[in-house]
């Protein structure tokens, strides 16, 4: 009986799912569309509420905000308190890098999102700093519980918030930069000092991009590593270095950098001399990477390029323009190459999947007329984890190829 009252009463304060449109739902996708809701009871944007069917059976609880195509954000497929799953979510999620993120890497992801049945939010952790994303209106209502079981979980010495994306406009927040939790009793700096497999790496907070390191090249830095030795490289989009100091590392003969950003180059020349490497004997060039592949000759005779642009499609209707990018700077590296080259080539658009990436790629080599194989696909990080329930959250590729 009282539990008939209990599901009485949740459904009372229910999102109802349409008959016909729930079955994603249904299915432990995290992502409530606008359309596929009947009914929804009151609440103010932001909210937690329970969500079920037109049947009345419960499916679980999520963040809603009205008028966005998204309308709500599933963090839960249980009964149990949601401010409690939550909790959990962080704790769990801890765990799982504590137990596979290696001691000589204190630079990961400590929650990627959907991928950690947290949607909105990432936290990212700098030696002992945590930076915090926050894309939604229903996360920014957590702070305060998020903060408290990180702040519990982990003793962080500063907590800093890095809030600016276009999500996050889309859900009426202005963009938001600074400290949460100063670390306290020292000058507080903005520079942070960390190692990723042992390399040392200056990450600047404020004067960044993302929450201040591309985290999810981890492994692919680690593989360019491995396939360097006395080769010369081209690291493009190369933000603050990170390929080229695994490429020197790994015994390349020079890795010359290039990114269109004078802070990311200055970044670069900073990682390489942290590394003990030479700033004279590696190239530091802050320029457009189109222009710069398209010159008649390149700087050195490069046989192995790196080409990690940013998303080229942000929105589907980006689809075709950015595929002629895609297809545009492939072909221009792979024409580049001697016979024997390497060529690592990433894509971080998730409107273009991994079937029209390597399709992409396949044009390029038609295109150049080389004979092209795949020797490596994308390595994905523990830190990165991906939800078979949520498939997009695998958004980026990588293709290492030997050029014939
Ligand atoms: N590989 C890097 C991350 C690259 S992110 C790492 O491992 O850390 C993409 C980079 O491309 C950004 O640093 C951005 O500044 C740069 N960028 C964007 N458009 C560019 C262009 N047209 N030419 C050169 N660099 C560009």
């Amino acid at each position: 009986m009282s539990n008939i009252i209990t599901e009485q009463n949740i459904a009372a304060r229910a999102s109802v799912l349409k008959p016909e449109r729930d079955k994603h739902v249904r299915n432990r996708h995290p992502w409530v569309f606008m359309g596929a809701v009947a009914h929804y009871p009151e609440f103010e944007n932001g909210d937690l509420l329970p969500v079920v069917t037109s049947f009345g059976d419960f499916v679980g609880y999520g963040y809603f905000h009205k008028g966005q195509s998204i309308v709500g954000r599933m963090i839960s497929f249980t009964a149990t308190d949601p401010k409690q799953v939550i909790v959990e979510h962080i704790k769990d999620a801890i765990a799982l890098r504590h137990q596979f993120m290696s001691t000589d890497t204190t630079a990961y992801r400590l929650i990627n999102g959907e991928g950690d049945s947290l949607p909105g939010l990432i936290v990212d952790l700098y030696g002992d700093v945590l930076v915090l994303q926050i894309n939604t209106l229903g996360i920014e209502k957590l702070k305060p519980l998020i903060l408290e079981t990180l702040q519990i979980a982990l003793s962080p010495r500063g907590i800093y918030e890095k809030s600016k994306t276009p999500t996050r406009r889309k859900e009426g927040l202005d963009d938001f930069e600074g400290w949460l939790v100063e670390p306290s009793g020292e000058t507080v700096q903005d520079t942070l000092l960390i190692t990723e497999n042992g390399l040392k790496f200056s990450v600047s907070l404020n004067d960044s991009q993302k929450t201040g390191m591309f985290l999810d090249q981890r492994g692919m830095r680690a593989l360019v590593g491995r396939y360097s030795k006395s080769r010369t490289v081209l690291n493009c989009f190369s933000y603050t270095g990170g390929f080229s100091v695994y490429a020197l590392a790994g015994g390349a003969k020079r890795a010359d950098s290039v990114d269109l950003y004078a802070q990311a180059i200055a970044g670069a020349r900073t990682n390489v001399k942290l590394n003990g490497f030479s700033e004279e004997a590696n190239g530091f060039y802050a320029e457009d990477v189109f222009t710069f592949l398209a010159q008649k000759q390149l700087p050195q005779e490069y046989d192995f390029i790196i080409l990690d642009p940013p998303a080229f499609a942000k929105r589907a209707s980006d689809i075709p323009n950015a595929s002629r990018g895609y297809r545009e700077i492939n072909r221009l590296a792979m024409e580049k190459l001697p016979k024997g080259g390497l060529l690592l080539t990433s894509s971080c658009s998730a409107h273009v999947d991994r079937a029209l990436f390597q399709t992409l790629v396949f044009q390029a080599a038609k295109d150049a007329k080389r004979n092209v194989r795949i020797l490596s696909y994308h390595i994905l990080g523990a830190d990165h984890p991906v939800s078979l329930y949520y498939p997009e959250g695998d958004y980026l590729k990588s293709l290492l190829l030997y050029i014939n």
